[in-house]
Order: structure tokens, then sequence, then C-alpha cells
């Protein structure tokens, strides 16, 4: 199979035969230069064999790289312009019947995926990166690992272990399905349109085994959320509320799981947080 990926011109005649002007509220910046696309799909290390799930394909432009190497793609696209048009533009471009799917939905929304995926590509929308990531962390327990491409400031944020100034809640909580890692920059010129923020790429793996159950994630997370909430707190201050109501109850907690009391949030890993949650 010969796919041709779409340049600038492309792109931007594409845009206006569906008279779509990129919009900040859905996170629209197209990427129109082939290298990058296949630049994160080769940081991705996609099989030909493999089911890869795309977030906001938009014009196709990573749909297409992706589905050049024979991989097939089901891409989740809430623009419905944009995924009606998505079948017709690969069929054009060389890429055969089946190889790919549009999903026309909210990807923050979405419980079910055709073909079970393994594996997750994507240009993420800016404003809910971080949502619509453990959202199909959480709900897609079928993908083992990914490249994501996001704000500059988020994927560093994703990276980050303890101790980090950068380290937070997504961290924390991206560190419970498995490992990040940086994965390369992006420059802001392949966009359209060009945004005024850097972009980097992170990929990930998941661990082979979950880290709790169910239950004990959402406890989990609670206890980040409330950890972070209030960050320049010691934790038997920041947890009082999630943890028994008082300062002493969340210190005797604390103690149980085996974490200094006067810590603050940022110094505790996800395993930290995690026996907290189970001494609670
Ligand atoms: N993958 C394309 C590329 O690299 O050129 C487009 C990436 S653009 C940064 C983000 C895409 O996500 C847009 O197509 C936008 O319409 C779509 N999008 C925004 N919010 C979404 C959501 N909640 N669910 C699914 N797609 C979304």
């Amino acid at each position: 199979m010969t796919v041709s990926l779409l340049g600038a011109a492309e792109i931007r005649r594409l845009a206006a035969e569906l008279d779509v002007t990129p919009t900040k509220k859905l996170g629209q910046n197209f990427v129109v230069d082939a290298n990058t696309v296949r630049k994160i799909v080769t940081a991705a290390r996609v099989q030909p064999d493999e089911r890869v799930v795309e977030i906001g394909p938009g014009l196709g432009s990573l749909t297409l790289a992706i589905l050049e190497t024979g991989a097939s793609v089901t891409a989740v696209e809430i623009d419905h312009r944009l995924a009606a048009r998505l079948p017709e533009t690969a069929r054009e471009r060389g890429v055969l019947e089946g190889a790919l799917t549009v999903v026309d939905a909210d990807a923050l929304r979405v419980t079910e995926l055709p073909g079970d995926p393994t594996v997750l590509v994507a240009n993420l929308p800016y404003n809910v990166s971080v949502p619509v990531l453990l959202h199909f962390l959480e709900t897609f327990d079928t993908i083992r690992r990914g490249v994501v491409m996001v704000q500059a400031e988020v994927a560093e944020r994703l990276a980050a272990g303890p101790g980090s100034k950068v380290y937070g809640s997504p961290s924390v909580k991206a560190a419970w399905y498995g490992s990040f890692a940086l994965a390369g920059t992006v420059s802001r010129q392949v966009f359209w349109p060009v945004p005024n923020v850097d972009s980097l790429l992170v990929g990930f793996h998941r661990d082979e085994q979950p880290r709790g159950t169910e239950e004990e994630r959402r406890a989990t997370f609670e206890i980040i959320d409330a950890a972070f909430g209030q960050r320049r707190k010691m934790l038997r201050q920041a947890l009082s509320n999630v943890l028994g109501g008082s300062a002493a109850a969340a210190s005797e907690v604390l103690e149980r799981a085996g974490v200094d009391p006067t810590a603050r949030g940022e110094a505790l890993t996800v395993e930290d947080y995690l026996r907290i949650a189970r001494a609670r």
C-alpha cells in the first residue's frame, strides 16, 4: 500500500473545501509537515500489524502517516465535518478499505472502541489533553503504549518525578498507569495555525500489572487531588479533609502508611499515595 501524506497546500485546500476555520475551542492546530507526522509515528515504533487509536485526527495528517506503516487506525474526532471527510481523504490518498475506522464522538466520553487498539498516537487537543489521555488509559486497557504530542508544559508535567518543580497531579495520575518520558521536540512552525506555545512528544508504556483496583484508584486520585490542591501545606494539613477530618486523624493514617505527615505532596510517589489510600 502506498499512502501519500498531506502537505501544507493540501491541508488548506481541504479546510477551505469543508469551510473549516481552525478553532481554539477544539484545540485545532493542524500539522502541515510530513516529516513531523513521520517523526511521531517513528517515535511510537508503530508496526504494520498493530491497531492504533488516534484522538482528534483532524484533516488526517497524522492518521495517514500511521496508516502508511500498514497499521490499522481507529480515529475519534469530535468535529463532524472533519470526521465525515476523513474516510474519503484516506481513500483518495491510497489507504486500503478497512484500514481506517472513524468514530464521530467526543473522545472524553467514548467508552467503546472498535478493534481493541494497543497503541495510542495523537496530536492531542490542547485544552483537554490531560483529561482525555487519562480517560483513555483508564477506559481502554488494551492500550499498552503510545506517543502523544502536547504543550511543552504539559509534557514536562507528565514526565516529571517527585521533587521536580513541575511535578503535580497529572504526573502522579499518569504514573498510576505506567512510565512516561519525553520523546522529542516539535517546532511551532509545523502547525497551522502556528500556536503561541511550544509542543513536545511524550511516550508512555503501561505497566504489566495494574497498580491497584478501580476502587483503590479512585481513592488514590482523591488523595492526590487534595494533596496538590494545597501543595504548599504539609500533608497532615492538606489531607485533613480526606483523611478523617482533622490534622491529627490525617497524621495517624499517614504514619500507618509509612509517610511523614510533615512532608508535602510533591515529595510522594504514586506508590506512596496508594499506600495512604489503603491505610485510610
Ligand atoms: N491530528 C491532527 C493533526 O495533527 O493535524 C489534528 C490535531 S488538533 C491539535 C486536535 C484535533 O482534536 C482537532 O481535529 C479537533 O477537532 C479534535 N478534538 C478536539 N476536542 C476533541 C474531543 N473532545 N474529542 C475528539 N476530538 C477532539
